[in-house]
């Protein structure tokens, strides 16, 4: 009898709080500033996918009107986005000029890692022009001079090219209010300003964002995922992380905490995990996870690489085999859990390593395992984690004019 109680309580609790007339103006705002940014997209996509590509036939691909495209690539043009490149003769003698991105325009981008970062720089098309890999250590201070050093002398060397900005993406959550470091525990940086110092050191625009976002941020701009309006990006390092995507947005959730599905409990009885739990799917699913089992298949061997045991599984070994196939099965079990909750269209798995058919097989049993209706994800292996987080990291850099960081900004 007390349910009903405080079914009751919560519905007048929810009526208590009307919305203002302001309120309904700014969500009718951010709506027609979201069609605006969405059609903006479109149309920085479609250039992407096209280039170079003549105003007619952008129009046409992008099937929007042609004085919407017209007036989206003007402003694209003053914001020098994208160029006036060649002039083509057609049959009726028009000379239409082609747009294209602007190469010119690059980002500084850091993926940043317990025990290392690595530095790279960007065009828009995501083409790395310098990639350098640099130790880390626990201070984040005396970490982030390291990056700082290294940005400044990319700059100078390419004094031609003109600075966006920096995107940096963190195996942590961060506010996106505030743009602070919030929830690191893989990271040990406590609550750190690194925004503020970077920007201050840097004298560029920082963005950062939680590298399993970073990523899913990667492969809906340079990406392949056109089309897909639901799907969740799962990272697996030394932890795991999850972006999602539910019906064309990024969920952020409260805070930008949303999406630690790597720290919901699998196993009460379980190891202890970074966060302080026992048991949450990441101490049971992620490289470390891994390395783990191994170890205790294998006490007298010493500590190993995960590439090592990924390699050790592929010539046969049968502790390194077992230890992937249990990493495996616990990554299928917590794939099947995401599926019930969020029925995604797709499931991108980024990873330092690639797992073989042999894994892959598992991880698609236990996803599928006992579905309740439909077909369930696609399941596609995006390979090189690294490479995900960096086009992320400057896809983050870029996101402040895209529409999906504006719809979350705006709502
Ligand atoms: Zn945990």
């Amino acid at each position: 009898m007390v349910r009903p109680q405080v079914s009751v309580i919560r519905m007048q609790k929810i009526r208590a709080r009307p919305k203002a007339p302001a309120d309904r103006n700014h969500v009718q705002v951010a709506s027609n500033e979201m069609t605006r940014d969405i059609n903006r997209d479109v149309v920085l996509g479609r250039i992407r996918a096209l280039q170079p590509v003549s105003r007619v036939d952008l129009a046409r691909a992008s099937g929007l009107q042609p004085s919407t495209v017209s007036s989206i690539v003007e402003q694209l043009l003053h914001e020098r986005w994208i160029c006036e490149g060649a002039i083509v003769k057609t049959a009726r003698g028009r000379r239409p000029t082609l747009l294209s991105l602007n190469d010119n325009l690059v980002i500084l981008a850091a993926d940043v890692r317990p025990s290392h970062a690595v530095v790279a720089l960007l065009d828009l098309n995501g083409r790395f022009l310098e990639r350098h890999l640099l130790p880390l250590c626990g201070d984040p201070q005396r970490s982030l001079k390291t990056i700082v050093t290294v940005m400044e002398e990319i700059r100078a060397k390419h004094p031609g090219y003109t600075f966006e900005g920096v995107g940096i993406s963190l195996p942590g959550r961060i506010n996106l209010s505030t743009g602070q470091l919030m929830m690191a525990p893989n990271l040990s940086w406590g609550d750190f300003d690194v925004k503020r110092y970077l920007e201050a050191a840097l004298k560029l625009e920082v963005q950062l964002e939680n590298a399993a976002n970073a990523s899913l941020l990667a492969e809906l701009w340079f990406g392949r995922m056109e089309g897909v309006r639901n799907a969740v990006l799962l990272t697996i390092s030394e932890g795991l992380g999850t972006g999602i995507l539910a019906e064309g947005r990024l969920v952020t959730g409260q805070h930008g905490l949303a999406g630690e599905f790597g720290h919901i409990c699998m196993d009460p009885a379980g190891p202890v995990c970074s966060c302080g739990a026992r048991g949450c799917w990441e101490v049971l699913a992620s490289s470390r996870a891994a390395l783990r089992y191994y170890a205790e298949l294998e006490p007298d061997l010493g500590s190993k690489t995960i590439l090592q045991v990924m390699s050790l599984a592929l010539s046969g070994d049968a502790s390194a085999n077992k230890a992937l196939q249990q990493q495996a099965l616990c990554i299928g079990r917590g794939l099947h859990l995401l599926n019930a909750v969020l029925s995604p269209d797709l499931i991108l798995i980024a990873s330092d390593m690639l797992f073989p058919d042999m894994y892959m097989t598992i991880i698609e049993r236990e996803c599928r395992a006992d579905l309740m209706a439909g077909e369930g994800p696609r399941l596609v292996l995006i390979g090189d984690g690294e490479v995900m987080r960096l086009r992320g990291a400057a896809a983050v850099a870029l996101r402040r004019h895209s529409g999906y960081y504006r719809a979350n900004q705006a709502l």
